[in-house]
C-alpha cells in the first residue's frame, strides 16, 4: 500500500525490547537507559496481531530489532509464529551477535532468512571500549555458527571518528575474506548522543575518497538505504549507508514498531501512533495503521537540526 508521496510502504520493522546486553558509546549513555516498565511492552501476542494486519495491508518485509532482539526470552517461538504468515518473504533480524552462539540454528529452523550483525571493530580491547565491556570473540563465534546454520549474514559498522576509522579498510577486506556484505552506517544524532554524534561523524563520502578501488554497483533494490560498491572479485559488496550526507528517504518503504507498541512513520520524526491502547481496549487498529501512512513525512529533518527524543535502542534501528 502507497503514502501520499507514492511510495510502497512494504517493509515493517519490529522492535521487540529496549533491553540491551551492551551499551555500545554511540547508542546509550554511559549509565545505561531507563527501561521501560515491562507491562508496557508489547507481548508477543500484541505484536503478532500487528504484523498480521501490515501482512494483510501488503508487507512483505520484516525486521525484528531492539534493544538487542536476542535478550527477549522466548524470541524463537516467536520468529516461529510469524514465519507461519507466508505473505512475509523476507524475515531478518538486526543484532549484535551476541546471543548466536546459542540462537542462531534454533533461529534459522524457525524461518529466519537473514541476520545484520552489528561489528564495529575487529580488535577485542576496542570492543570492550565501544560496547562498554563486550566480548568479541563470542559475537565473532556466533557470525561462524550463524553461516554454518544457512543464515544470510550482513555486517552493519557504524564508523565513529578517531575511534574505529582505522579499520576501514579491514571492514573492506571481509567483503573478499568472508564473503558477506559490509554496510557501513554513518553516525546519526539520535536521543542524548547528538554531541558524541558531533564530535565523531565520518562521512561515508570520505571512504570513496579513501579506497578508489572500489568498484559502484548497480542498486538491485532501489528502496534499499545502501549505495553499493564492490572490490574485484570479492564475493560481497560494500554498502554505504548516508542518512545525514546522501538522504534516501524518497525511496523509504518501511514504518516502525517501538517495543511500547507506538507507530513511527518515520525514524527520525517525534511522530508516534499509540497502538498500544487500541489494542488493549480492544478498539480496531486498522484506522491507526492506516493514518501511519497518511502521515508518514516527506523527508526527514537531520539536516535542520530536528532532532528526536528517544533513544535508538528505544525506537529501533
Ligand atoms: N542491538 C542490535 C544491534 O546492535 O544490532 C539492534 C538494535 S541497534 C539500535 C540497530 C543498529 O543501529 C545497529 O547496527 C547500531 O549500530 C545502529 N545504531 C545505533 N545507534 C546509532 C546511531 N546513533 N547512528 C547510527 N547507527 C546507530
Ligand atoms: Fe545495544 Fe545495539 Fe544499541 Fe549497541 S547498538 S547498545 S548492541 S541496542
Amino acid at each position: 500500500m502507497r503514502d501520499q508521496f507514492n511510495r510502497d510502504l512494504n517493509y515493517l520493522r519490529v522492535s521487540i525490547t529496549d533491553r540491551c546486553n551492551l551499551r555500545c558509546a554511540y547508542c546509550m549513555p554511559e549509565e545505561g537507559v531507563e527501561h521501560m516498565p515491562h507491562d508496557e511492552l508489547l507481548s508477543y501476542e500484541e505484536l503478532y496481531t500487528v504484523i498480521d494486519e501490515f501482512v494483510k495491508l501488503g508487507v512483505k518485509k520484516l525486521r525484528i530489532t531492539g534493544g538487542e532482539p536476542l535478550v527477549r526470552k522466548d524470541v524463537v517461538n516467536f520468529i516461529e509464529k510469524v514465519a507461519s504468515l507466508k505473505q512475509l518473504n523476507d524475515i531478518a533480524m538486526t543484532t549484535n551477535g551476541i546471543g548466536l552462539v546459542e540462537l542462531a540454528e534454533p533461529l534459522k529452523k524457525a524461518g529466519l532468512h537473514r541476520v545484520n550483525i552489528s561489528l564495529d571493530t575487529l580488535n577485542p580491547e576496542r570492543y570492550k571500549y565501544i560496547t562498554r565491556g563486550g566480548d568479541l570473540n563470542i559475537v565473532l563465534k556466533g557470525i561462524l555458527i550463524a553461516k554454518e546454520v544457512g543464515l544470510k549474514i550482513k555486517i552493519n559498522c557504524v564508523v565513529n571518528k578517531g575511534i574505529n576509522d582505522d579499520e576501514i579498510g579491514q571492514f573492506i577486506q571481509l567483503t573478499d575474506t568472508w564473503g558477506v556484505d559490509v554496510r557501513f552506517i554513518e553516525l546519526m544524532p539520535i536521543g542524548q548522543n547528538i554531541k558524541y554524534a558531533q564530535d565523531h561523524f565520518y562521512s561515508n563520502e570520505l571512504i570513496i575518497k579513501q579506497f578508489p578501488d572500489l568498484i559502484p554497483v548497480i542498486a538491485e533494490d532501489p528502496s534499499s538505504p545502501a549505495r553499493y560498491y564492490q572490490l574485484e572479485g570479492a564475493k560481497g559488496k560494500v554498502g554505504l549507508i548516508s542518512p545525514l550526507s546522501c538522504n534516501f528517504c524518497a525511496y523509504c518503504n518501511r514504518l516502525r514498531l517501538t517495543p511500547d507498541g507506538k507507530l513511527k512513520p518515520c525514524l527520525h520524526s517525534d511522530i508516534e501512533i499509540d497502538l498500544k491502547n487500541a489494542l488493549r481496549n480492544n478498539q480496531d487498529i486498522l484506522p491507526l495503521i492506516l493514518q501511519s501512512y497518511e502521515i508518514k513525512p516527506e523527508k526527514h529533518l537531520l539536516d535542520e537540526h530536528k532532532m528526536i527524543v528517544r533513544q535508538m535502542s528505544q525506537i529501533g534501528g
